[in-house]
């Protein structure tokens, strides 16, 4: 089933997520919601909080773009093939950032029509628990790595505004003022 997806404006946003303790029949229904959601939108990743659930779970999937490569190693091995590894449903994330930095174009499914270059970390270390309850670790670099920094971000409350550089911020403040009043006269 698709779901809503929260914009910019509405108050979950802004909630850090519960820790999720057992991936149950709820947790893996709603995974599967947001995987169609996140497909059907064209997202590269989605995160509970996107869709009105504030818990630690996020979906991705950068299997589609072609434009932008990632590297992914999966508990220690390479992955060749990205399709064979997404979508990815993790949940708990716990990110490592290196010190290494990198610029790059991010929107957000929260923010339609908005985009913004936003520095990141070049790569992640990632620990997470999968929906089988297995402990996953992965390594990524390039729109994988901004991915998973960005959808951590959510988990935590954290929007991609809030890491844009303050002439672009107020470049795009009369766009976000709408959005932010939009989405709360339709709450
Ligand atoms: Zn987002």
């Amino acid at each position: 089933m698709r779901l809503e997806i929260r914009k910019y404006g509405d108050p979950i946003l802004r909630v850090k997520g519960k820790p999720i303790e057992t991936a149950d029949e709820r947790i893996r229904a709603l995974a599967a919601d947001m995987l169609e959601t996140m497909h059907a939108a064209n997202g590269v990743g989605l995160a509970a909080q996107q869709v009105g659930a504030a818990l630690q779970m996020t979906v991705l999937d950068v299997s589609q773009v072609e434009d932008r490569p990632s590297t992914l190693t999966l508990n220690g091995a390479v992955v060749d093939d990205l399709t064979a590894a997404m979508p990815l449903v993790l949940l708990n994330p716990v990110l490592r950032l290196s010190e290494e930095k990198d610029s790059g174009t991010e929107g957000c499914l929260s923010f339609p029509d908005i985009t913004a270059e936003i520095e990141r970390a070049l790569s992640v270390e990632l620990e997470a628990e999968t929906l089988e309850g297995e402990k996953i670790r992965i390594e990524a670099s390039g729109l994988l790595s901004r991915a998973l920094q960005h959808e951590a971000d959510h988990l935590n409350g954290i929007l991609f505004i809030d890491r844009m550089s303050s002439a672009a911020k107020a470049s795009l403040s009369s766009k976000l003022k709408r959005l932010q009043k939009d989405t709360q006269r339709n709450l």
